[in-house]
């Protein structure tokens, strides 16, 4: 923490911050600039409360130095981190493209799908066998019948699979199956999932909550990098406000802020974060040339028949000319799809 003194503060002031600071056992180092003086503090064991500084005469701003969260951030790892998804590198050069439908229906619906995105160049397969579905009534999910469906259809085309888990009961089923676990926006600060998702091991790809901020989403990758497992992909999916054009409001500006501050790959689900397909091409552009790691799409061979979030799939032709329009983008931001 650092407490930037305002230009007219006098001495007195500064050593009032001090001795406060002093009290709630923290160490002051005044520094005195040319035109104000700024006091360092250190030696506080979790995150200092600005509220007790902010007030206080002659304290002009309180700037936050270091941050909760340690194994996601930056000065704890200064290169970008890259983690295999069965093999497929998500961060670093290579854009990386998952594809597939929102949820798996049958055998026939996902090995159809699986192919043709396989065909167009994607690099892995999602489909959620368990669905959080808004309404209980809505279908949600074929479950474990889904996780074998899955891994047929990684058989049949070689895609490594990332399916959402629901919940911390079957976080072991579904590690069992999947390539990567996705922790999905309503369950980015369940904190226990989290927990036991990073005791697998397996890659988690954790979807923004939609109220949560960057901070909360660091945090909630620090929770499952702290059981030991680095291997966090974080997926900016849209949150919510005021407008009502669109199912969310995809929040790119998070992608370099992300980039500031944390070595982990970060990804955007335009299709979520839209919810109308004819806004997923335009925003898969934009995500790519914003910097970010890869895009999460939704594809489906039948959106009209789609058991969940058809309005929002692509086809798999219009799957091929996203892939078309992303290709020039990641080139002229020096990545490669
Ligand atoms: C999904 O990707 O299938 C999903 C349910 O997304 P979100 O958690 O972002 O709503
Ligand atoms: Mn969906």
């Amino acid at each position: 923490m650092l407490i930037v003194m305002d230009r007219t503060a006098t001495a007195e002031d500064v050593d009032r911050v001090v001795v406060i600071a002093e009290k709630r056992g923290y160490k002051a180092h005044p520094i005195p600039g040319a035109q104000r003086t700024a006091i360092g503090l250190t030696g506080n064991q979790g995150a200092i409360d600005p509220d007790a500084f902010e007030n206080l005469p002659g304290v002009m701003e309180v700037v936050k130095v270091s941050h909760p969260y340690k194994l996601v951030s930056r000065e704890f790892h200064p290169e970008d981190s890259i983690i295999s998804v069965g093999g497929v590198p998500v961060g670093g050069s290579r854009i990386c493209v998952i594809a597939g439908p929102c949820a798996v229906e049958s055998k026939e619906q996902t090995v159809t799908i699986a192919k043709a995105v396989k065909e167009l160049g994607a690099d892995l397969l999602r489909g959620g066998a368990y669905k959080p579905r808004t309404s209980p009534y809505s279908f949600q999910g074929l479950g474990e019948e889904g996780l074998r469906i899955l891994a047929d259809a990684r058989e049949a085309t070689g895609l490594p699979v990332v399916t959402e888990v629901l919940d911390t009961a079957s976080v072991e089923l579904v590690a069992k199956w999947a390539d990567c676990l996705q922790v999905g926006a309503r369950n980015m600060q369940n904190f226990e999932l989290l927990k036991r998702c990073g005791q697998t091991g397996k890659p988690v790809l954790l979807k923004r909550g939609m109220s949560a901020t960057l901070e909360e989403l660091l945090l909630a990758a620090e929770y499952v990098m702290a059981e030991g497992n680095q291997n966090v992909i974080l997926c900016e999916r849209g949150i919510r406000t005021f407008s009502d054009h669109t199912r969310n409001t995809l929040d790119l500006s998070i992608v370099p802020a992300v980039e500031r501050l944390s070595h982990l790959p970060i990804i955007v689900d335009p299709s979520h974060g839209t919810g109308k397909r004819h806004k997923v091409m335009p925003l898969s552009r934009a995500s790519i040339a914003v910097g970010a790691d890869g895009i999460a799409v939704e594809v489906h061979h039948k959106p009209h028949e789609a058991l969940s979030d058809g309005p929002q799939a692509l086809t798999p032709p219009m799957f091929a000319e996203l892939m078309a329009q992303i290709r020039p983008i990641a080139i002229a931001v020096g990545r490669t799809v």
